[in-house]
């Protein structure tokens, strides 16, 4: 089923295109708050997290600010070594904060030594990193960045972009200590764009009752109010609600570690034959995302015909993002995508390559 080997909009399962046909219902009805409560709790698994998870009508764009609008006041430290990172950072100094970007070359992973460096004795409330960087097929060592920080600056929250990972890669909220992580709907947990999916500590929450300007739209402590009554303070995207409660069915059916395990499996494949086609990885080997992989346009292959080629057989696939388009390109393996799916993308490209 799957064509589209892009970093989202991903394709989307019929039947939970179907879902979204279900007729409309007064938000605040019973029924509707019952579905609403139920596709939440069922996120908290996704995220290994006994704490809320917010669904708002927003993309991920949207919980990066605000993320940002409810647990800083004033300092933040925000890790970049990719194009989403960079636009967290972009966020939070429009929002008006004061922002420290700790910056990383695009190729090399965030160093948790050297975070905990900048943030001890700081003084940041929070700081920002992007755990699967789409840009560059990095996925960042959170866990470790998290630990390091949590030695040296206990009070500064861990706020976390998993838009392209979370449901595609391990990510435990609780265990690993971090106070928000977010994503979006249209990457690896594969529905149509429009919903953000955003899980929030305790601790955290208890931070942004103390943070001025908060908004209202993305205010979070107001949000919390509704959500322990199961509903939001503006009216929820319900189609993409009803299509996330079926969805989350399929994805616990076929079970979060199977589910992983696709998904790494498909990342070694890409691997392996860009291996076998002289092509190498952006991103370096221990660090390489296994959603969506980033390969170094060694052969100079002219992509755009590339995709013109593909598009004839109704696949696929993304060039470089930002500065390294043509100098990469992107092979994406995340929701419904199984291997047989890459096999049947790897055997077109290859009678490309041959022409
Ligand atoms: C796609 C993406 C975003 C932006 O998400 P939207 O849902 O388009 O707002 C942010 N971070 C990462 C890592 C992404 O892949």
């Amino acid at each position: 089923m799957p064509r589209m080997f892009v970093p989202g909009p991903v394709d989307v399962d019929d039947e939970v295109l179907q879902a979204q046909a279900q007729p409309m219902l007064p938000h605040r009805s019973k029924e509707f708050e019952e579905i609403f409560r139920r596709a939440s709790e069922k996120a908290q698994e996704l995220f290994f997290t006994r704490y809320r998870v917010f669904l708002t009508a927003s993309s991920g764009t949207g919980l990066q600010e605000a993320a940002v609008r409810n647990f800083v006041d004033r300092k933040v430290l925000s890790c970049a070594n990719g194009a989403f990172a960079d636009r967290w950072y972009e966020v939070a100094v429009s929002n008006g904060k004061e922002v420290e970007k700790l910056e990383f070359e695009w190729d090399q992973p965030v160093d948790p030594e050297r975070v905990a460096a900048a943030v001890k004795g700081g003084g940041f409330e929070a700081l920002t990193i992007v755990h699967n960087e789409t840009s560059t097929g990095m996925q960042n060592p959170v866990k470790e960045v998290a630990e390091a920080v949590h030695a040296v600056a206990p009070d500064t929250l861990i706020l976390v972009d998993a838009v392209s990972s979370l449901a595609g890669a391990r990510i435990e909220m609780d265990a690993w200590g971090l106070d928000m992580v977010l994503t979006s709907s249209q990457k690896a947990i594969a529905l149509p764009p429009g919903l953000g999916l955003g899980a929030v500590s305790d601790r955290a929450m208890g931070k942004a009752e103390t943070v001025e300007n908060r908004g209202w739209y993305f205010d979070l402590v107001r949000m919390e109010k509704h959500r322990l009554k199961d509903s939001s303070p503006a009216t929820p995207a319900m189609s993409l609600i009803f299509a996330l409660d079926h969805q989350l069915d399929r994805i616990l059916a076929e079970g979060l570690e199977n589910r992983f395990a696709r998904h790494s499996a498909m990342a070694r494949r890409v691997q392996e034959w860009a291996d076998a086609h002289d092509l190498s990885m952006y991103a370096p080997a221990g660090f390489r995302s296994q959603t969506v992989t980033t390969i170094k346009n060694e052969r100079g292959i002219d992509i755009s015909d590339l995709n013109a080629f593909l598009k004839q057989r109704g696949m696929r696939i993304a060039n470089g993002y930002g500065p390294l388009k043509n100098k990469t390109f992107r092979i994406a393996h995340m929701g419904e995508t199984e291997i047989d799916d890459l096999e049947e993308l790897f055997a077109a490209m290859e009678e490309y390559l041959k022409r």
